[in-house]
């Protein structure tokens, strides 16, 4: 038995939502109990007891969309590199990246994107997998490197025509293999989804090849409109918008998720709702690029799609996404109150929701029987915090450097900002060396 008490508990479970000094019991990988410090610690005296000291104790956060091989382009110069736009920036940068990449930048880039995320207080990673200089067998090495910390991940492998018919297939092949794979699992540590990278690079005849060969309840996981050259490429080579696309190949679904949607119309919008299909939107990646604001808020509300928040492989801190998205909104709208109440609800509510249509141990909340994926926030704060104001004092006074312990199907993988069992610095230098090399690969 662990209990985790002394803090301002958050649990976003309905009907207790806020303990002024609140506690968690868990017992094994499941969440026993929820109370009042003393009366827990009362009831369970034998109990290993984690002090959060007044910072706040909430659930794990939940990425719904990253890319990890990115973690290596952090710093990197490529020769020639000066993007217009958003096809130069995947041309020049991110293909000549994967490109380049194999197991051993898989394996070592997942090593240190999921510390990372452990570090930041994240539980749950979605991610979507490019290495096409390593396909077979690249899935396995995020899956190992996400073993190694007991993180829980959902993997899929970003299929595309860009290099050809013979690696399109592999990509294909790589998806299948680790679907299988986490299918015999029963941890629910690990899951899989069908990745594909987005409509501009996948042919019908790709797309149908995609599509006949995966499983009925297998979703896919895709970027759609993030720029307007996809929507451009949709219209003049099929005569339809991409959402209409995929929905004629049977990919929309309620275990289907589409990345970005930004230049997306309101039939579209009716045709994922109809389908009950999920969107990820990823604010900070998208400022970034340069490639629009989505109409997230109109999704959200007008269509009630299931509208999560990414980080797209900009960061592995989801709170980074937390304001990018509370600031988005607001200034592309010019309405400081756009997005109040749903930029919070995606992040906490739909995010695991979102995730528990692939992971069947619930999420996101502290409730008996919920996932014991638990944070401690180091977090005084200059106003009280009360049941009303959480996600205030989470916007504007929270980071994921301020997280103290992560603990993760009941298990204690970070405490006191230290990685249990795992020697940081030595990941960090293996990533670092693995990294010089690719750079040198991409450059040659
Ligand atoms: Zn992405």
């Amino acid at each position: 038995m662990l209990l985790i008490g002394n803090g301002r508990l958050v649990t976003r479970s309905q009907g207790t939502g806020f303990y002024e000094n609140g506690c968690v019991a868990i017992d094994g990988k499941r969440i026993k109990k929820i109370g009042e410090t003393n009366q827990l610690k009362k009831e369970f005296p034998e109990a290993e007891f984690i002090d959060a000291k007044g910072g706040i104790i909430m659930p794990g956060f939940v990425n719904m969309h990253n890319h990890i091989y990115s973690s290596f382009a952090r710093g990197m110069s490529i020769n020639g590199y000066a993007p217009h736009n958003f096809m130069d920036i995947l041309e020049g940068l991110w293909w000549r990246l994967d490109r380049s990449m194999n197991l051993a930048d898989c394996y070592h880039s997942g090593k240190v994107a999921y510390l990372d995320g452990l570090k930041n207080g994240v539980t749950t990673v979605f991610d979507h997998h490019a290495s096409y200089g390593g396909i077979a067998g690249s899935l396995h090495e995020l899956s190992r490197a996400a073993d190694e910390y007991g993180i829980r991940t959902c993997l899929c492998y970003e299929v595309s025509d860009r290099d050809g018919f013979e690696k399109m297939k592999a990509a294909v092949k790589e998806n299948l293999d680790f679907i299988k794979v986490s299918q015999q699992r029963t941890d629910d540590l690990q899951k899989a989804m069908f990745g594909m990278h987005a409509a501009f690079t996948l042919s019908d005849k790709t797309l149908d090849y995609c599509v006949s060969n995966t499983p009925d309840d297998v979703g896919y996981h895709i970027h759609v409109a993030e720029d307007i050259a996809d929507v451009k490429d949709s219209l003049q080579k099929y005569g339809k918008p991409i959402v209409n696309r995929l929905y004629d190949f049977g990919i929309l679904g309620e275990k289907t998720m589409l990345g970005h949607c930004i230049h997306i119309g309101p039939h579209e919008m009716e045709l994922i709702r109809d389908t009950n299909t999920m969107v990820v939107t990823n604010p900070e990646s998208n400022m970034g690029n340069a490639v629009g604001c989505p109409p997230a808020l109109r999704m959200f509300d007008e269509y009630q799609i299931l509208m999560g928040l990414g980080t797209d492989g900009f960061t592995n801190d989801v709170t980074e996404s937390f304001k990018f998205a509370n600031l988005i909104h607001k200034h592309h709208l010019a309405d400081p109150t756009a997005g109040g109440n749903q930029i919070p609800a995606m992040l906490f509510e739909n995010n695991p929701q979102m995730a528990n249509r692939h992971f069947e141990t619930k999420l996101g909340v502290l409730e008996p029987e919920a996932a014991a994926d638990v944070i401690v926030v180091e977090y005084q704060g200059p106003t009280p915090m009360t049941a009303a104001n959480p996600n205030g004092h989470i916007l504007f006074g929270v980071n994921g450097a301020m997280v103290r312990d992560t603990i993760i199907d009941g298990v204690i993988k970070m405490r006191n900002r230290e990685v249990v069992g795992i020697d940081e610095e030595k990941v960090w230098h293996e990533a670092q060396v693995q990294a010089n090399d690719l750079w040198r690969r991409i450059n040659n």
